[in-house]
């Protein structure tokens, strides 16, 4: 086999649902050995099963725990000897306006969607350092505009956005940082809005394609980033979204 990312070595956080299953599944396929780092010890164990590779490696983490990360760093280096590419996919979600939400679950939402992010990618850099590797975030569409009581949510989704920037400067030339910013995409997180017949209409109404990502193919992006094909791509913010923010909101 040949494959992209023969040799290579990637954690994927939030590796055990949706996008970051599907990301796992495509580096997988495409040569890497893959760190499964999730929350959820049980579809860490569906998933690795499912794939049943010795290029696939569960790790449970819970990405608001700096101590849980770079025992999550440690143990991919541990095993596999090297680390090549860093995926922060894991995320959680946020309803409400800045009145209905608490210093709790805005810690939470900030802890998981940003510190994690951060926490982690500051631990990988030596060794994606040494092996001239990449990190990809995963943002969202609700990092670049605001949503109606989604404050905590955009604003968390804004700072990967901008901390990708910073990174990309900051260690350049030896590790390429970029972010993947998703429109709705059908996974778990997402299933109150995909299942929600009156939600789909008025959103897939104004949007371009039509329909929700698969998350398939906002893995394809994060894989292209990821790969020596975006050796010169530094700093992007890659909108998967089906062209919604494309659109000014001017109607048709
Ligand atoms: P998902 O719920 O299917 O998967 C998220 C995974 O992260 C789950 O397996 C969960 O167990 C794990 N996770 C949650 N908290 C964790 C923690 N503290 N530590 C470790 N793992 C944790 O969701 P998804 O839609 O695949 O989301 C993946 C990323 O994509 C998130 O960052 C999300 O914000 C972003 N995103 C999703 C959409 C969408 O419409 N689904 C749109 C834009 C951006």
């Amino acid at each position: 086999m040949s494959g992209r990312f023969d040799g290579k070595v990637a954690i994927v956080t939030g590796g055990a649902s949706g996008i970051g299953e599907a990301t796992v599944r495509r580096l997988h396929g495409e040569g890497a050995t893959v760190v499964v780092a999730d929350i959820r010890q049980e579809a860490i164990a569906t998933l690795t099963a499912s794939i049943a590779s010795d290029r696939i490696v569960g790790h449970r983490v819970d990405m608001i725990d700096a101590a849980d990360i770079e025992a999550m760093i440690a143990a991919a280096v541990d095993r596999c000897a090297r680390l090549d590419i860093l995926v922060n996919n894991a995320g959680i979600g946020s309803f409400g306006k800045v009145t209905d939400i608490d210093l709790a679950h805005w810690r939470e939402v900030m802890g998981v969607d940003v510190e994690g992010v951060m926490w982690a990618s500051r631990t990988a850099m030596p060794h994606l350092e040494r092996s001239e590797g990449n990190i990809v975030n995963v943002a969202s569409i609700a990092g670049i505009g605001g949503d109606y009581g989604f404050a905590a949510y955009n604003a968390a989704k804004a700072a990967v956005i901008n901390l990708t920037r910073a990174m990309a400067l900051d260690h350049a030339p030896r590790v390429r940082v970029n972010v993947v910013s998703p429109g709705l995409t059908r996974t778990p997180l997402a299933t109150g809005l995909t299942e929600n017949p009156a939600i789909m209409a008025a959103w897939t109404d104004g949007l371009p394609l039509g329909r929700p990502a698969e998350p398939a193919e906002v893995a394809a992006a994060i894989a292209f980033l990821a790969s020596a094909d975006a050796s010169y791509v530094n700093g992007h913010n890659l909108v998967v979204d089906g062209g919604g923010v494309a659109h000014t909101g001017m109607p048709n």
